[in-house]
């Protein structure tokens, strides 16, 4: 009998879930986070704090969280309790677990993965319960709009609408000119994440500070011990580049009042930063003003955090000896500033691919295609906006060398001739391109056709003003537009998904959000082909693959298998300039 009755109570948290009217939810959370950031530019505290509370307790803002920690990579790997929540009921019910009083973090469940680029050494990784992980998204939606209200105007990493393109825009904006800044302090902050002070954000960071206090002290386990942590953001949880950014905003601000107070003493020193999460560059007039004056204010500006500058890593550089800075190499060359794929960048990507290449020996060639792919246009994609089109031809001439090897050996008996004409085939005026005889919808033959990172346009990245806020209605305009303009540069050479794209508006048919390049989509038709429909663009309709499952096991109509399935290039450049914090970070759903 009680059991019935759970199990009733279960099936119609499943209804509840599936039910749910997100684009309303979503509508109501942006709304509070707009009146917050109001109140945070307006300096009013206790209006901030009155409204963050409403926030984290709102029924919206918990379901978004759910959605969230449910929706991303890490949904599969559970924390140190064991849970995973893949039912709809399941996470119905997380939605009513999410109240912070009385909530204890639990402490994180410690695994050991490679690092990156070696296959020997490995590092730890903290994972939070998925309860844990809700909770800090929950809460993330409380401080995300202040943060961003206060952050330094040239921070770029783990922001919304900003990212690494606009840090190397603002990066070549500064150093292009005739006479700007020739040299460079780069900056490496040592184990960033595990060493900024406990006390310093208990006392600075904008949110609840119970629910921060026990999140900081949460502590891990490994091999069935628990150990303290006494220092560091809480590791894997979604709210710590955040928290991280929180701590190193002010930089910015403490340089400008001591070397550019007026534009005369700024024109003098040209000291300026450009920062990217961890990761930043300061520029100045002479190696004497950046070794002597700037270096010492960064150091007691990181000490008063707990972090200080690994003395190895951090160095001043001439412009025309060039640095290295989030996979692109700066340099000026005979007066002319030129942005390219850094030589670590470019290897990093070739090893992977060659990895790729030699792992999958026995697959069919359609695979391998399928693997190589997203990497391909991923990294390209990354670089396409510095001067890489060099680049991109070494690359694709690299791989192709990679290709004809694989080719050869699966088949050492065969001649050259056969192996050619088994894997390459001549598509207009280019020869041996890299394709695969592959059947499609209805085993109608098509080819599947290795992606050219040449291919790939090289264009100029407009950069994001520095004092747009994603919180301010009044920028509302400006990022769809620029959200628009790089969806679609995105999307060259894909010219199915481009036009369903500017079908919907570049937003899900499920949720109504814009849907980002950065996110995954599924491409449904509307009319199932098994009943006549088509695959021409009036027919299918493109959604977030969390949204296809929900509104198919709501309304039963959709079909399961999408047609098309785009993957945000998570493999490619972008990935590798993370700082580690874990397998849960999301780029916002
Ligand atoms: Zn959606």
């Amino acid at each position: 009998m009680r059991s019935a009755q759970a199990d009733s109570a279960a099936s119609r948290g499943a209804d509840h879930w599936d039910q749910m009217d997100w684009p309303s939810l979503h509508r109501h959370v942006r709304g509070l986070q707009t009146r917050i950031a109001k109140a945070a530019r307006d300096q009013d505290w206790r209006r901030v704090k009155a409204l963050q509370r409403f926030l984290v307790n709102s029924y919206s803002a918990k379901a978004l969280a759910v959605k969230r920690v449910t929706g991303n990579d890490g949904k599969r790997t559970p924390g140190v309790d064991g849970e995973v929540w893949t039912t709809p009921g399941a996470k119905w019910k997380a939605i009513q677990r999410l109240d912070s009083r009385g909530l204890r973090p639990q402490p994180l469940r410690r695994v050991y993965i490679p690092k990156r680029g070696s296959t020997t050494k490995k590092r730890p990784l903290g994972i939070p319960a998925m309860i844990d992980r809700a909770q800090q998204a929950l809460h993330l939606q409380a401080l995300e709009p202040v943060a961003e209200t206060q952050a330094d105007p040239h921070s770029y990493g783990f922001r919304r609408s900003r990212g690494t393109h606009d840090a190397i825009n603002r990066v070549f904006t500064l150093l292009a000119r005739e006479g700007a800044a020739p040299w460079i302090l780069e900056g490496d902050i040592k184990g960033c994440f595990d060493h900024i002070s406990h006390g310093w954000l208990k006392c600075h960071v904008p949110m609840d500070k119970k629910v921060l206090s026990a999140w900081l002290k949460a502590g891990f386990v490994e091999s069935g011990k628990l150990f303290p942590t006494t220092a560091g953001t809480p590791q894997g949880g979604i709210a710590s580049p955040t928290l991280a950014n929180v701590a190193l905003d002010g930089l910015e601000k403490a340089l400008a009042e001591r070397f550019g107070p007026t534009v005369a003493a700024l024109n003098r020193s040209r000291v300026r930063l450009v920062r990217y999460a961890d990761d930043f560059i300061i520029t100045g007039t002479s190696k004497e003003l950046l070794e002597r004056e700037v270096k010492p204010l960064v150091e007691a500006f990181l000490a008063e955090r707990g972090l200080e500058l690994s003395p190895e890593k951090t160095t001043i550089t001439h412009i025309a000896e060039g640095f290295d800075f989030l996979g692109q190499n700066v340099r000026k060359y005979g007066g002319k500033l030129l942005i390219k794929p850094s030589v670590k960048n470019v290897k990093a990507f070739l090893t992977d691919i060659r990895e790729t290449i030699r792992v999958n020996l026995p697959a069919k060639q359609e695979t391998l295609i399928d693997l190589l792919n997203p990497k391909i246009r991923g990294w390209a994609n990354y670089h396409r906006h510095v001067v890489a089109k060099e680049t991109f031809v070494w690359v694709d001439h690299y791989i192709w060398h990679a290709l004809w090897r694989w080719a050869r050996r699966r088949h050492p008996r065969k001649s050259r001739r056969w192996v050619r004409a088994r894997y390459f085939r001549t598509q207009e005026f280019r020869h041996w391109v890299f394709a695969a005889r592959a059947r499609g919808y209805k085993d109608e033959p098509r080819t599947k056709v290795l992606f050219s990172a040449a291919d790939v346009r090289i264009v100029r990245h407009v950069g994001v003003k520095s004092d747009a806020n994603p919180f301010d209605p009044a920028w509302d305009d400006y990022f769809a537009q620029r959200q628009r303009t790089r969806v679609l540069q995105r999307l060259q050479n894909r010219r199915l998904l481009k036009q369903l794209w500017q079908q919907q508006d570049g937003k899900c048919l499920g949720c109504g959000q814009l849907i980002d390049e950065s996110d995954r989509w599924h491409v449904l038709p509307v009319v199932p082909f098994q009943a006549g429909g088509t695959r021409s663009p009036t027919n299918l309709r493109m959604l977030h693959p969390t949204c296809h499952r929900r509104l198919r096991a709501a309304a039963g109509s959709l079909p399961g298998c999408a047609v098309l399935v785009h993957r945000p290039p998570s493999s490619g450049a972008s990935s590798m300039l993370e700082p580690d914090t874990g397998p849960t970070r999301t780029s916002g759903s």
